[in-house]
């Protein structure tokens, strides 16, 4: 038996998202939390230049519909 549910993980709350860091244009990832319907919004310093991002998203049914991040 190799059967092996490797994307069981992201039936649950969180996504990983990737996204480039509006200031230096780094690349960078956070967990985000689509388990309440809706709109969100964030603030995550930046992991390169530890300047403040604002993070704004919406969900729906466990998915990710929109995503912006924004200087502050
Ligand atoms: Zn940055």
């Amino acid at each position: 038996m190799t059967e092996t549910p490797e994307f069981e993980s992201f039936e649950g709350s969180e996504i990983e998202k990737s996204f480039k860091c509006p200031y230096c244009n780094e690349k960078i990832s956070m967990l985000l939390d689509i388990s309440e319907p809706g709109r969100q919004i964030y603030f995550e310093d930046c992991e390169v230049c530890c300047r403040p991002i604002q993070i704004t998203y919406s969900s729906d049914q466990g998915r990710l519909v929109d995503f912006f991040a924004q200087k502050m």
